[in-house]
């Protein structure tokens, strides 16, 4: 009998049949809150009948353009209504399918627009599995181990952690910039950097938010220097953490945008944007690929953010997060073994710690279990697999939000029991 292979893991032992909204049911019917949304991927919820609908009519009328043979509709109704809410001047888009793509296309475009070989990434960051992004990705080193030697050029500066580090954001973000200057200076000199990548929330890394003096600080270097700020906004994007975008929390502007997962509420498409300017210097034909830009992932992309419109998900991924962070806090004031609970919006981490400080993945691996028996579908992250987080589809309602408080209580309780 042919199985799957034993490289994948599966975080709950659940058999998904279909999905509704929050909800995911398995072949008994029996149904869970689904608070890991496909890992950020289902923003609007599973099938929301307006993304089934836009994707059931595409798949009749055209399934694959293929977009380097000829263009389709969706793909330029789709481009034009992403200029609604990318941010200003980055009004030229290039799509793939996957996030682990678009990174890899950012660091081509990067290199051609620059001319220059090295990549820095943060300590902790996660930008995919393929070669090139796997060679930026320390959020744990299973994503690395083994499979070197990884693509050159690329060099590592620390995110600032205060939590870790046991001091306030503004120590972080000075110890964390201080270093970068440093590195700039001793490891990757200026001339030879094309780009610098962040995720404005850590995510694989341990839901950890990237304070806004940060990425300022980042675009501040990036300007003085001359090179990229490429934004990693795979699983912040498309309303995640109450803003349309996890670098709006800064107000600053990237060079390269980087956006997937709930872009298509389920569908695989992601896409990079930058300027005309910018990406005019990539070579030609540099970039590409099979199935890029499929025209019923565009159909739901565009139903996608309709939906995210016109049922304002970003205001309520900003209330229920505010609500869920709430509630998480007030677990964690009963139970000292989760030391620090963050995120932003609908991105939120619980971190589990022994008394001494030091990461207790038992603990949350036996709370993560529980509440997936209990219903709740949730996952780990961090690189100690320490880190329980919660990413709903960004319909989540009030009530729903508080039954999964309830659930996170009782599997907490049973964890440390
Ligand atoms: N970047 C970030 C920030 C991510 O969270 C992920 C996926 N977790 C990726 C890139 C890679 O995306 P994919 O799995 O679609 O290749």
């Amino acid at each position: 009998m042919t199985e799957l292979s034993p490289a994948l893991k599966q975080a709950t032992p659940v058999l998904a049949a279909r999905g509704e909204g929050v909800y995911l049911y398995d072949e008994d019917d029996r149904r869970y809150l689904d608070f890991t949304a496909g890992i950020g991927v289902t923003s609007t919820g599973h099938c929301h009948p307006r993304v089934v609908e836009a994707a059931q009519r595409q798949v009749g009328t055209l399934i694959h353009g293929q977009y380097t043979t000829v263009m389709h509709k969706p793909l330029l109704q789709l481009t034009e209504r992403l200029g609604d809410v990318l941010p200003s001047g980055l009004d030229r888009v290039f799509y793939v399918n996957s996030g682990s793509e678009a990174v890899e296309a950012s660091v081509r475009l990067a290199r051609h627009a620059t001319g220059r070989p090295n990549i820095i990434a943060l300590e902790g960051g996660f930008h995919g599995r393929t070669m090139g992004a796997a060679a930026l990705t320390t959020s744990g080193v299973k994503v690395r181990a083994g499979i070197g030697p990884m693509m050159g050029g690329v060099v590592f500066t620390p995110f600032p952690e205060p939590y870790r580090w046991q001091c306030s954001t503004e120590q972080a973000v000075q110890r964390a910039l201080a270093e970068f200057d440093q590195l700039l200076l001793t490891q990757s000199s200026p001339r030879d950097t094309a780009a610098i990548i962040v995720e404005p929330v850590l995510g694989e890394g341990g839901y950890i938010p990237a304070p806004p003096q940060f990425l300022a600080g980042l675009r501040e270097r990036a300007d003085a220097h001359g090179f990229l700020l490429i934004v990693d906004e795979v699983q912040t994007g498309v309303g995640r953490t109450g803003r349309f975008w996890g670098h709006d929390h800064a107000g600053i502007r990237p060079d390269v945008l980087i956006t997937a997962k709930g872009l298509a509420s389920g569908f695989p498409l992601s896409a990079i944007a930058a300027s005309e300017e910018l990406m005019s210097k990539a070579w030609p034909g540099s970039q590409g690929g099979t199935y890029g830009g499929n025209a019923v992932a565009a159909a739901a992309a565009l139903a996608t953010l309709d939906v995210v419109e016109q049922e304002g998900l970003v205001a309520n991924a900003a209330e229920q997060g505010a609500r869920l962070a709430e509630g998480l806090r007030k677990v964690a004031a009963d139970h000292p073994v989760i030391g620090d609970v963050r995120g932003l919006g609908l991105m939120l981490g619980n971190e589990f710690t022994t008394p001494e400080g030091t990461p207790d993945a038992a603990t949350a691996a036996r709370a993560h279990a529980a509440a997936a028996e209990a219903g709740l579908l949730l996952l780990t992250c961090g690189p100690a697999g320490n880190v329980v987080r919660m990413i709903p589809p960004l319909i989540v309602t009030t009530e729903q939000v508080d039954a999964a408080i309830e659930l996170w209580a009782t599997a907490v309780r049973s964890a440390v029991a």
